[in-house]
């Protein structure tokens, strides 16, 4: 592995346990003082294509795209490192009001996939991205509407991201927690999950998207329609439990958005660039969003990039006005200048396009929710699976009939016997805050048929253990 030897690498472990501080954990586990029970933090060294080396030099299929949906066109893509290289030695950076080359061809090429957008402001993270959504919106509440039309709605059990005013607009009670206060002028709307629509009060056998979706126009009409400025949504929620929309929500919530005047902001940080086997989410429901906002596969996370994208209506509001000096965005990101951004996401999007991703994606998701399915006929712990794509949820119930979520830990132990074997795979949340019980599966667009089969012949072998 990379001319590194087994020293080499109990140093970097070493290293790590001592100073550096992962996402989402508890560092207790690594620095026990009873070595036995200590736990080395996995390094991930090296990846090539659908697999990963760790420390141990164990290979593992990478059923999660980097962990979090991220690498859609898999590991050690040279001509995207070629086209980063090439780049940062001619001009790596330059900031503020300037542009770049890779900056205008990406643009360019990303609006050739976005019927009905035209503008692309660049940032670094799905969070910053939807924050320039929400200035934006803001902006136009006080430009046109004396600061009124400013609340934000956004949908129980989605997930904006991780800065305060983002997860402000975050559905995900759980990972707020202790984060408090948020920032006023964020309000929630019930979700909509068919698989559990008995636990929404009034929830119809039929027609359940329009209910839902009618349920959105209620909270409009209760806070006043002229206070709403836009609905953020995921089109198909990740985190919050790989949660697909049902007939006709889509349809409805836009004509309400229209109805109220309301701005629709999409938020496609997973969905986006291919995920769903649709350039973008949204495209699968024809919807026609106002903003858009992208982040983790726009670049395969080869380089750190995120996009708000948006109509010209939306960008002309901006225009100059003599009658109002500040109506410009006045939002910067310095590292909204770094050009290894949009050099590797015109490569990414230039290989999704060469090599028909989006075709094999379908194809290939079809393939996932089909063996999981067959898993579902062996095993009852397995109650709804569902997906778009190469996105996919199989969700763990105790019991078919009541729909009993699975114990955290039980679903822990599926997921950490597949890990075991060498299939890296993820669980997310439910509809109900707090249970992991959503195994998840979102493998690089590159996918075979016999990577998908090796990922759910592990998925059934560690639900047999776990469940004999
Ligand atoms: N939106 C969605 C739908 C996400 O899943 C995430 C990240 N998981 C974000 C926004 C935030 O992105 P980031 O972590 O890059 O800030």
């Amino acid at each position: 592995m990379d001319g590194m030897t087994t020293n080499d690498l109990s140093h970097v472990v070493d290293a790590d346990r001592a100073h550096v501080w992962h996402h989402l954990s508890q560092h207790t586990q690594y620095m026990n003082e009873d070595l036995s029970a200590q736990v080395d933090p996995r390094i991930i060294v090296e990846g090539k294509g659908m697999r990963v080396w760790d420390q141990h030099g164990k290979e593992h299929i990478d059923a999660v795209s980097g962990g979090v949906w991220t690498v859609n066109v898999g590991y050690g893509r040279e001509s995207i490192a070629n086209a980063v290289r090439d780049q940062i030695l001619k001009m790596n950076f330059f900031g503020g009001t300037v542009g770049s080359i890779p900056g205008a061809l990406f643009a360019e090429k990303l609006i050739s996939k976005m019927p009905g957008m035209t503008r692309v402001y660049y940032a670094n993270s799905g969070s910053e991205a939807n924050e320039k959504g929400f200035k934006i919106v803001r902006q136009i509440a006080h430009k046109r509407y004396g600061g009124k039309k400013h609340k934000i709605l956004y949908r129980d059990r989605d997930y904006h991201g991780s800065t305060i005013a983002s997860m402000s607009a975050g559905g995900q009670d759980e990972r707020n927690a202790q984060y408090g206060p948020f920032t006023p002028g964020f309000v929630r709307v019930p979700h909509c999950m068919e698989y559990r629509k008995h636990e929404q009060a009034g929830a119809p056998d039929e027609n359940y998207g329009v209910w839902a979706a009618n349920q959105i126009e209620e909270v409009i009409l209760r806070e006043g329609a002229d206070t709403v400025g836009a609905l953020c949504l995921e089109p198909v929620t990740a985190g919050g439990g790989v949660i697909t929309p049902p007939e006709g929500y889509w349809e409805r919530v836009q004509e309400i958005c229209k109805k109220y005047d309301i701005l629709l902001h999409i938020d496609e940080v997973v969905c986006g660039v291919g995920r769903t086997g649709a350039w973008f989410g949204y495209q699968n429901y024809g919807i026609k969003p106002d903003i858009v906002t992208m982040a983790k596969g726009v670049a395969s996370g080869y380089a750190a990039i995120s996009c708000c994208v948006t109509t010209e209506a939306v960008f002309d509001m901006f225009k100059d006005d003599s009658s109002d000096p500040l109506n410009y965005f006045r939002d910067i990101s310095t590292f909204g200048g770094c050009t290894a951004g949009p050099a590797a996401a015109l490569e990414n999007m230039k290989i999704i396009e060469n090599e028909d991703l989006l075709a094999n994606t379908l194809v290939m998701g079809d393939r996932m929710v089909a063996n999981l399915q067959a898993l579902a006929e062996k095993f009852p712990q397995i109650g709804d699976v569902r997906g778009k794509g190469l996105f996919v949820g199989a969700e763990l119930v105790t019991d078919r009939t009541t729909k009993e979520p699975m114990p955290e830990n039980l679903v822990g132990a599926v997921v950490a016997d597949c890990n075991k074997n060498g299939v890296i795979i993820g669980a997310t949340n439910r509809s109900v805050p707090g249970k992991n019980n959503t195994l998840c599966f979102s493998p690089a667009l590159i996918a075979t048929a016999d990577d998908i089969d090796e990922i759910t012949d592990a998925v059934s072998a560690a639900l047999g253990r776990v469940f004999a």
